[in-house]
């Protein structure tokens, strides 16, 4: 059997953590076939069952216990599947959702998937009645949502015993006809945009502007399939190389280091080819805009990574914000689950009804099994209509990975799985991250305060300046000429650019200049960091918005839950009256947000 790997190019969207060593949440673009599988993010090593005692000039506004009044904001549940949902041509049926556990695997005909999906390819061009290809489309509709439940209850039983062969193998089956299928996906789409139906198809089921990213679609031929195997042979080289070490120890990283750095080297010449066979002089302007279909450059990246720079990582000076302010104080966690319920309930409104949803229907598994993966992520299963959560609590910071995914297990209970971009998929899990710390009932005044300012510190340190400084070096490093890829100049560049965002001294293996060898992101989901970076600053403002006018925060985030199917990051914000991060005057604000947190005013 080969390594598993994390549905590279899978259709949809996987944020895997820390099945390696202190990664962050990771990937993949936004078509709908996608397995849909979003991870916490990396963040918070810094969790610490200590308690820091919070000194009495620490306790701020934040740390009154909120009044239990229903959020204010007058929320409409969507009708089933109307706001953006896949099968939404299918009847109004109610669905019986069985245990999580008495789900039945049954392993998916990618053939027939991949068969079908061709032969409505090649129909497009001659046809001008929408009606017809969408006859033909919702069948395949359901098939792609089957094949994605299917590999998601795969992943789920993998992730539940990594000692389980068969569902290895079935994992893995599923991710390698993924990727084919996900390339005849596109090409369908890309023949939909290209037909004169296409008004017609967006209007009906696709969505306004959806067939935009499919304009300048280059179908991939057999060389390019080709191309897209070599790079999952290295990926699998990665992963052996992985599995013999634990990076999260410096020997096990310095020890790989060599190695794993060559193998990225010839990741990163290979992905050029695979740019250029797409029709990109560079990669990451290929993943940026194919990948993950954003509705920002690199260029406007780079704009955001110098306003982080000058705004934000000159509070890293303050040694208290990795330090002190980072410690969380925890409550019994074997009471999680009842905590969150606790803080979902005041919080009202659709966080509750999600709750009660997940709790109902036992769709999430948080016990402790020695040979569970050590992580923590939210799936969806189109078959029933349900998303499920993930957490190994052997891990210390189950409280906050548990928060981290009830944000997006929320996000995809009400939006039937359609998680948008991953910029909006993980602003509503970071933010829930301090939204149930603020709304959790067993606090003591200090214990919330400092539980809220660590969660500030670690979106700050973790999720901004981290992986900021990570989506920096990739554009670096993509941007260099053949001969200048050495494991040397990358341990400079990447060490340059812990300097830059003001964390080289941060203690952790994550911001030593040899960390980028075994980062997993790096090799599996080139391109994907800023959206962590990013969407940091937005979860920021809520919580920033709830420290201001307790309320106020969980209003924006019901807003957010409303938001309109298809739009994007930008437009999303614009839509429910949130900054952008691309704006300096936001990040002016987040830095003043921030001073008055860690009293450096
Ligand atoms: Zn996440």
């Amino acid at each position: 059997m080969k390594p598993v790997r994390i549905f590279a190019l899978l259709l949809s969207v996987i944020l895997l953590l820390s099945l390696f060593a202190g990664c962050a949440d990771a990937p993949a673009g936004t078509s709908t076939t996608a397995a849909r599988i979003t991870e916490k993010s990396s963040s918070q090593p810094a969790g610490s069952s200590e308690t820091v005692p919070a000194d009495s000039s620490t306790v701020s506004q934040e740390a009154t216990v909120r009044e239990t009044e229903e959020s204010t904001f007058d929320f409409e549940i969507p009708v089933r599947m109307q706001n953006g949902g896949d099968l939404r041509f299918l009847p109004e049926e109610p669905l019986t959702i069985p245990k999580l556990s008495e789900m039945e695997y049954i392993r998916p005909d990618a053939d027939k998937l991949i068969a079908d999906l061709e032969a409505l390819t090649e129909k497009v061009p001659g046809c001008s009645d929408a009606e017809a290809l969408l006859t033909d489309y919702y069948p395949i509709a359901v098939q792609i949502s089957n094949f994605t439940t299917m590999c998601s209850l795969a992943y789920f039983h993998y992730s539940m015993d990594m000692n389980d062969s068969y569902f290895a193998d079935e994992y893995d089956y599923c991710e390698e006809q993924g990727d084919i299928a996900e390339e005849k996906e596109n090409a369908l789409y890309a023949a939909f945009a290209a037909s004169p139906c296409r008004d017609e198809l967006e209007k009906a089921y696709f969505g306004e502007g959806f067939f935009l990213d499919y304009d300048n679609f280059n179908v991939g031929d057999e060389s390019y399939l080709d191309l897209l195997k070599q790079e999952n042979d290295l990926l699998a080289q990665y992963y052996a190389l992985a599995s013999t070490a634990d990076y999260t120890n410096p020997q096990d990283i310095e020890k790989n280091h060599e190695a794993s750095g060559q193998i990225f080297i010839e990741l990163v010449k290979l992905r050029q080819k695979i740019a250029e066979a797409k029709g990109y002089e560079n990669y990451m302007d290929y993943s940026y805009a194919c990948s993950f279909k954003r509705d920002y450059t690199p260029a406007q990246a780079r704009e955001y990574l110098a306003c982080v720079k000058d705004f934000l990582a000159p509070l890293m000076k303050n040694p208290n914000i990795a330090g002190p302010y980072s410690y969380y104080s925890y409550w019994d966690e074997s009471k999680s689950v009842d905590y969150l319920s606790a803080a979902a309930e005041r919080m009202g409104g659709p966080i509750w009804e999600a709750f009660r949803f997940m709790s109902g229907h036992e769709l999430y598994d948080v016990s402790y099994s020695r040979n569970k993966m050590g992580t923590g992520y939210t799936s969806y299963l189109g078959n029933y209509e349900a998303p499920f959560l993930f957490v190994d609590p052997s891990s210390k910071d189950l409280v906050i990975t548990l928060f981290h995914e009830f944000g997006h297990f929320t996000d995809y209970y009400y939006n039937y799985g359609s998680i948008g971009d991953h910029e909006t998929g993980e602003t509503y899990s970071q933010a829930m991250q301090y939204l149930a710390f603020a709304y959790a009932d067993p606090f003591s005044d200090d214990a919330r305060a400092s539980n809220l300012r660590a969660t500030v510190s670690d979106l700050l340190v973790y999720a901004i300046l981290q992986e900021g400084a990570y989506a920096d070096f990739e554009l670096q490093v993509y941007a260099l000429a053949p001969e200048e890829l050495t494991v040397e100049h990358l341990d400079a560049i990447f060490g340059q650019c812990m300097k830059d965002f003001g964390i080289s001294g941060v203690s952790g293996v994550r911001f030593k200049s040899n960390y980028w060898s075994a980062y997993l992101h790096f090799f599996a989901y080139p391109g994907y960091v800023i959206s962590y970076s990013d969407s940091a600053v937005t979860a920021l403002q809520i919580c920033r918005l709830e420290a201001e006018n307790p309320g106020a925060g969980v209003d924006a985030f019901c807003r957010l839950l409303n938001r309109t199917h298809g739009k994007k990051f930008a437009a999303v914000l614009e839509e429910v009256g949130l900054d952008s991060p691309f704006e300096e005057a936001t990040l002016e604000k987040t830095a003043a947000f921030l001073k008055d947190a860690f009293h450096m005013n």
